[in-house]
């Protein structure tokens, strides 16, 4: 479908909007009506290496920059984000198609990380030790890397580059993200507002492309770290390639969530909660909940509570006041439906079948509704794939036991949940289980910025977590200095190794 409205869009390099050269673009759509409403250039790898270079020029000016400079300028940029949120969640709802509401909500965590980097004086503080020797002193200090890369996905535009860019800056790295193709608009968006702010040319760069731009961040001697986010096969070729080229990366990729329900739980509570969980964004979330254990013999009460609620839940357009919008893409749609197909045929039970359904949207837009598969087999391929859409699997097990067996087995290890009124089995739980992050009757348990955000196993390749003072580390290299003032006492040749004295 073509529309009048089609834009041409540009890479954002030293304060400015930058055409593409390539001669290499991608469409971008709005995924509730099927329209493509823009044109994205892909950069090529003269092109990257362009926008690498404006942050690396920037930088020497940048981490010389006051901290108390550095942060007045991101308490401006979070006044202006926080007055104009809704502009960057309709265009949010615009590309990604999640629902206002939910746009609104992924915008307001990112704004948390840009508050918890508004406190960076604090967070940067070293140590120090008077007479750690006889007139020795010992402080440390953590530096800036210099040019950072944050690769993202498509399922949060704006929130998940917001993981990263506040903490970067605010240590006194300079940027080049690389938003995801599908929706770029929004950190397009974010850069100008980083100009309103104050903020130097060339400290905040957006490069928008392909594999061919990601590739120039993991090759370029430039790029001191790499901060990627997606599925789970690409975060592993980043993180392999990355380090192979000298960087620190962290690379989160994907995930399986299971939500234990314990036979004592409130079903009514767990059944509201699954279905925000399972369905919010589409199930486009990688903390979303794709599969739903189900302890004991509550399974056919709670399955029953769960399609109720979802068979009225209403999908379509996410500015027309919808519960769930439609998924980012046509093929995405199309691969959602096929995992569905192939779950019905493996022998699931199709309790709410969301290929079929009423759409509140004009045009084709890339809808599937809210789907409830019960009597799901872990050999099934719609519990062992990440399906990445409102699928949500129902998977009875006998015992808690069992449950985290399963959970424990699973190549992903992002996020879980567990559903009781027990305080005992819940501590057992997160205990015992192989999982970053952790929800106790909290469905999706994503850490607040002061806390660090990120999986175990496949669902993250690196070992530092993103925000909190795990994403302060990332971004800063420790020095220690030791200091002596001498004196006249202290002369003289000694070839042994420094002794404490
Ligand atoms: P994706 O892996 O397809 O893309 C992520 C980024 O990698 C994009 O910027 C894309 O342009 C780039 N990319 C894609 N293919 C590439 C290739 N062959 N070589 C180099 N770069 C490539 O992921 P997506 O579909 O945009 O996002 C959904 C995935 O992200 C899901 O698996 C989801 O679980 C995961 N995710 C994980 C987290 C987390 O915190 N662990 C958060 C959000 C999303």
């Amino acid at each position: 479908m073509t529309s009048t409205m089609q834009k041409t869009l540009h890479h954002w390099v030293a304060g400015a909007r930058v055409e593409g050269t390539s001669g290499r673009t991608s469409e971008v759509t709005d995924p509730a009506t099927g329209e493509v409403t823009a044109h994205l250039p892909l950069a090529s790898a003269d092109e990257a290496a362009a926008v690498i270079a404006a942050a690396k020029a920037a930088f020497p000016a940048w981490r010389d920059t006051s901290l108390a400079r550095r942060t007045q300028i991101l308490f401006r940029f979070r006044e202006l984000l926080d007055a104009r949120a809704p502009e960057l969640a309709a265009l949010i709802t615009a590309e990604h198609g999640k629902v206002l509401s939910d746009a609104a909500g992924e915008v307001a965590r990112g704004q948390e990380v840009v508050e918890f980097a508004c406190g960076m004086p604090h967070l940067l503080k070293g140590s120090a030790t008077e007479n750690a020797s006889t007139g020795v002193d010992v402080h440390s200090v953590r530096q800036p890397l210099g040019v950072v890369g944050i690769i993202s996905p498509f399922n949060f535009p704006a929130m998940v580059p917001m993981w990263f860019f506040p903490v970067a800056i605010a240590t006194g790295n300079t940027v080049v993200l690389k938003p995801s193709e599908k929706v770029p608009s929004a950190a397009l968006w974010i850069a100008e507002l980083w100009s309103e702010a104050g903020l130097p040319d060339g400290v905040f760069n957006v490069l928008n492309g392909d594999r061919t731009a990601v590739d120039a961040l993991l090759t370029s001697p430039d790029v001191k770290s790499i901060s990627f986010v997606g599925s789970t096969p690409i975060a592993r070729y980043v993180y392999e390639t990355g380090t192979a080229h000298g960087k620190r990366v962290q690379a989160l990729g994907g995930a399986k969530n299971h939500m234990v329900v314990l036979p004592d739980a409130d079903l009514d509570l767990a059944a509201d909660q699954a279905v925000n969980a399972g369905f919010g964004s589409a199930g486009e979330r990688c903390m979303a909940v794709s599969a739903l254990v189900a302890v004991g013999d509550i399974a056919d009460t709670l399955v029953s509570k769960i399609a109720d609620r979802a068979r009225a839940l209403r999908t379509g357009d996410g500015r027309r006041s919808c519960d769930m919008g439609p998924l980012v893409t046509r093929a995405a749609q199309e691969r959602v439906s096929g995992c569905i197909d192939a779950g019905e045929s493996e022998g699931a039970v199709v309790v709410v079948d969301g290929r079929q359904g009423e759409f509140d949207a004009d045009g084709s837009g890339f809808f599937v509704g809210p789907t409830l598969l019960d009597h799901v087999g872990t050999d099934m391929t719609v519990y062992t794939d990440e399906i990445f859409g409102p699928v949500l699997s129902v998977v009875r097990v006998e015992t808690y036991a069992r449950a985290v067996e399963l959970i424990n087995a699973n190549p992903y290890g992002n996020g879980t949940a567990i559903f009781t009124n027990d305080g005992g089995a819940a501590r057992r739980f997160q205990n015992e289980v192989e999982v970053g992050m952790i929800g106790i009757n909290v469905p999706v348990p994503v850490p607040m910025a002061y806390y660090s955000f990120g999986g175990w196993k496949n669902s993250l390749f690196g070992d530092t977590h993103a925000h909190g003072t795990e994403g302060v580390h990332f971004f800063t290299r420790g020095k220690v200095v030791t200091t002596r003032w001498l004196d006249p006492s202290h002369a003289g040749v000694n070839l042994g190794f420094p002794r404490n004295g």
